[in-house]
């Protein structure tokens, strides 16, 4: 086994965690446990013009939601406290300094005007906009000078202009840049707060993390990261660049087109909201860049602990494909105990305003349990157990090729039948409404189908005699008196 690895889950309170930065700390989390080591959470707040309150909030939730429990974060502190970034500005300002002291940085006055006008220049020369480096040539005692008028200044990195930097991905391997492609990155802003690029290498190196997991996205920024690193003459850690999501089409990046009010729910706690399992969602996720082998689809959170691995992520991006989280789900809502299953629906009941418990649940699980792909659609496939009365479409009540007279003839004759049962039984009460349909010149399904309107008020049920069985002889009878009467007035 490797040695324990400290990865962090970096997310930005930005908006909504979605299913993009969840399979992120999912691949962290299985790491971390995978080695025994630490599933960190570090929040990455210092855009404040981006901050959205009650993101953070959801990311714990999610997490949990998934099964993902974390050993250090803002919330419940750890050795490296403090875990979110805006707590952490002292430190930031001390390293951007240090590096202007090691001559890795330097002080940087130009305005918002200079460098507009420098970047005018180079598009009209055909050049790739960058810092032209003025405030690079001060010497280092008139840039104090000015700093310390009190003149408003950012701090550069002083990029090396010769040369080639070489970074390792893991599942790219080796990546080299030349220098002189690289900018004059800015590191801390002229409010004080740092960018992305020092606030992330600095909190990396010291929470002392092994392994930084973080999407293709940073590869375009990954040799100044190599660079920051060097300058500071710190240990790279593991860098691993994952694919991207890209929109079911194949085509871009997933974007929130597919969230809210688009085709899909693209945020954990929506998924959770419409009826998906975690554990469903965790496999799907799991799936989405990093495979096994070819033929094994279904993972539990320990089964994945013991097979991710860093060497099978694929770098090739990945669509995000919704029937695959159907399947999914169905494979887990069977893989579930009875009693587990019951006992996971009963909020979704209540939040159909059906108030059940899991024992009057525990019954039709055998009858949905094979047929549901969500819990939601096990709701609406068998509300009609614990609703007072259902509410047939009369349309429906109407037998294939049949019409409303001989509907409501063979809804009669039902009802005969059904009476001359003592309680009801699957067996006999299969065969009695099979011969039924034969002495009515039905075909079973002809006469299945109008039985099953008017018991369940639905085309689509679980199986119809169980379903009768369950419901028991009274409230079968009296749903189908009910549905003759309606055959009868809508004629
Ligand atoms: N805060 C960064 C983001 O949300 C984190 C990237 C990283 O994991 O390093 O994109």
């Amino acid at each position: 086994m490797s040695s324990p690895a400290r990865v962090r889950f970096a997310p930005s309170p930005t908006g909504r965690l979605h299913i993009g930065g969840a399979r992120t700390a999912l691949y962290d989390y299985l790491l971390a446990r995978q080695t025994g080591g630490k599933f960190v959470i570090r929040i990455e707040d210092t855009d404040r013009m981006r901050f959205v309150p009650g993101a953070e909030a959801e990311i714990y939730a999610a997490l949990s939601w998934l099964g993902m429990e974390w050993d250090e974060g803002p919330d419940i502190g750890g050795p490296y406290a403090p875990y979110r970034q805006s707590e952490r500005t002292e430190i930031y300002l001390e390293h951007a300094k240090m590096l202007v002291d090691s001559d890795h940085a330097y002080y940087c006055f130009c305005t918002a005007e200079r460098l507009a006008t420098v970047r005018k220049e180079q598009q009209a020369r055909k050049q790739a906009p960058r810092y032209d480096g003025l405030c690079r040539r001060l010497s280092p005692e008139e840039a104090l000078d000015r700093k310390n008028a009190g003149e408003s200044h950012v701090i550069r990195f002083k990029t090396p202009r010769q040369g080639k930097t070489t970074g390792i991905d893991a599942i790219r391997g080796e990546i080299t840049v030349e220098n002189a492609s690289l900018d004059d990155y800015i590191l801390l802003k002229s409010d004080g707060l740092p960018v992305y690029h020092l606030a992330a290498m600095v909190d990396d190196h010291l929470m002392e993390i092994t392994h930084v997991l973080r999407t293709s996205e940073w590869l375009p920024t990954f040799p100044l990261h190599v660079l920051i690193y060097e300058a500071f003459d710190w240990e790279q850690p593991a860098w691993v660049h994952m694919s991207v999501l890209l929109n079911p089409s194949g085509k871009g990046k997933l974007s929130k087109r597919h969230g809210s009010g688009g085709a899909h729910a693209i945020y954990p706690i929506e998924l959770k909201e419409a009826g998906y399992m975690p554990e469903a969602v965790v496999n799907w996720l799991a799936l989405m860049g990093w495979s096994y082998d070819d033929r094994t689809e279904f993972f539990s959170m320990s089964d994945l602990i013991g097979k991710f691995s860093l060497a099978k992520l694929n770098a090739s991006p990945a669509a995000v494909n919704f029937s695959k989280l159907d399947h999914f789900n169905g494979l887990h809502i069977r893989s579930l105990s009875e009693e587990d299953l019951a006992s996971r629906l009963v909020p979704h009941f209540y939040a159909a305003e059906i108030e059940v418990t899991v024992a009057q649940l525990r019954p039709i699980v055998p009858l949905i349990q094979e047929r549901s792909r969500t819990l939601d659609e096990a709701v609406e496939m068998s509300g009609f157990f614990f609703r007072d009365a259902v509410q047939p479409d009369p349309q429906q009540l109407i037998g294939k090729n049949m019409s409303p007279a001989e509907s409501a003839a063979a809804l009669a004759r039902s009802i005969e039948v059904i009476q001359g049962f003592d309680r009801l039984d699957t067996e006999s009460l299969e065969l009695s409404l099979r011969k039924l349909s034969g002495d009515l010149d039905l075909k079973v399904g002809q006469l299945f189908g109008i039985l099953r309107v008017a018991v369940t008020g639905q085309r689509v049920s679980p199986p119809l005699i169980e379903t009768m069985e369950i419901l028991g002889k009274e409230l079968v009878l009296e749903r189908l008196k009910q549905a003759t009467e309606l055959l009868e007035s809508s004629k």
